[in-house]
């Protein structure tokens, strides 16, 4: 990008790191399908000799990714879960971990059923209080795990705070970004160690690949990963690198529209007989509004909300044309969500009930179709 810097955060998502190739001038960044590269002569090659170790397109993406997120280092995996067990890793049996209780259903999983196995100790605690977390602060703890928003219910941690916090006792925050994108929210700046995204959800945006990124800043914890990546092997393959860069590119606007969208659908749930209750941070009332305001530059566009009966939770799911009844998040297309019996099903019934993901809960992922279509077809769905 030459030596002038105009690298505000749309001309960094539209040009990625490089702008362009600089061999052939390519300006969509080309997909390297190699899993090899050829060697002139003993200890003379190009820098990359195997995709696993390096590929260009993926340098491409993780560069850009970590520019994004104003990271010195990014790294790019086959999946969210896949970063998110990478950083894992890095921990050893006898570990604790402090983690937010309401949490992407996967993550919960992988804790309870991978790590576990290992030796690492988990604590589940409302992190939107810092006070709970120093209560479960103990000798062995080696991290912070936050989600905020959480998913599904939206709860708003104070990353600022929670990083000092860290900071006293010498423990990582880790925070789960994939909700805000850095478009939003730039967790490092706010004090975090790691920041992991699902690249799957808004990053890529077009619910046609599946991502994970994992953006730092500490020399070590970087090699180490990297050594990490390379070993285990989970990295995002050429072609879906390309996908994800060719998706960030339009990752403000769509985000822009999204939650002008979601503002509007969330004022029609809030004054809807059928609806019970709307959690989303952009309404003045949410619990942890003032926060993410300060914190992040938008509200995104998840809208989590509780309808009056499991019925209308039946006839909702049936009865929506436009919005699509299907798992995931962040895509152009509108989708909706049962998060209890869909991404939450893993969390036990007792620890869901207490958290309040009950049998009434719908979870909204808000695209950027017309807004009067979604809200007509929201309307009908809850009239069927
Ligand atoms: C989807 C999601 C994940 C997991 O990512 P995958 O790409 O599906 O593996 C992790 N965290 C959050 C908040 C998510 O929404």
């Amino acid at each position: 990008m030459g030596e002038i810097d105009c690298r505000n955060f749309e001309t960094k998502a539209v040009h990625g790191e490089s702008g362009f190739e600089s061999r052939t001038g390519a300006i969509s960044y080309p997909i390297y399908q190699s899993s090899t590269f050829r060697h002139e002569g003993l200890n003379k090659g190009t820098g990359y000799d195997y995709s696993r170790t390096g590929n260009p397109t993926r340098d491409e993406v993780e560069k850009t990714v970590a520019a994004l997120e104003n990271g010195r280092a990014c790294l790019a995996y086959s999946s969210g879960m896949a970063a998110i067990s990478s950083v894992l890793t890095i921990f050893k049996g006898g570990d604790h971990i402090i983690v937010s209780d309401d949490l992407y259903g996967g993550t919960y999983r992988i804790f309870e059923e991978i790590y576990e196995h290992y030796g690492i100790e988990v604590t589940y605690t409302d992190t939107t209080s810092t006070e709970n977390i120093e209560k479960e602060l103990r000798e062995n703890t080696k991290a912070i795990y936050l989600e905020t928003p959480t998913n599904p219910l939206m709860k708003i941690t104070d990353i600022r705070e929670v990083s000092k916090l860290a900071k006293e006792h010498n423990t990582l925050l880790i925070v789960d970004n994939t909700f805000m994108t850095p478009y939003y929210q730039k967790p490092l700046e706010l004090g975090a160690d790691i920041v992991l995204h699902s690249g799957t959800k808004y990053l890529c945006g077009h619910n046609d690949a599946l991502a994970g990124f994992v953006i730092l800043n500490d020399e070590r914890l970087i090699e180490k990963l990297r050594f990490i990546q390379n070993s285990v092997g989970a990295v995002l393959a050429p072609f879906d690198s390309w996908l994800i860069l060719r998706g960030i590119k339009t990752l403000h606007i769509r985000l822009d529209r999204q939650q002008e969208n979601a503002i509007k659908i969330a004022n029609f749930l809030k004054k809807h007989k059928k609806i019970t209750k709307v959690l989303y941070p952009g309404l003045e009332e949410h619990v942890g509004h003032d926060i993410l305001k300060s914190e992040a530059s938008g509200f995104g566009a998840m809208i989590s909300f509780y309808v009056d009966s499991k019925e209308t939770v039946e006839k909702v799911l049936e009865s929506v044309k436009v919005i699509i009844f299907a798992e995931s998040l962040g895509g152009v297309e509108s989708l909706i969500t049962y998060p209890y019996t869909q991404t939450h099903a893993d969390i036990p019934d007792d620890i869901r009930k207490r958290l309040g993901v009950t049998d009434k809960l719908l979870r909204f992922s808000v695209g950027i179709e017309n807004v009067d279509d979604l809200i007509k077809d929201l309307d009908k769905a809850l009239q069927a």
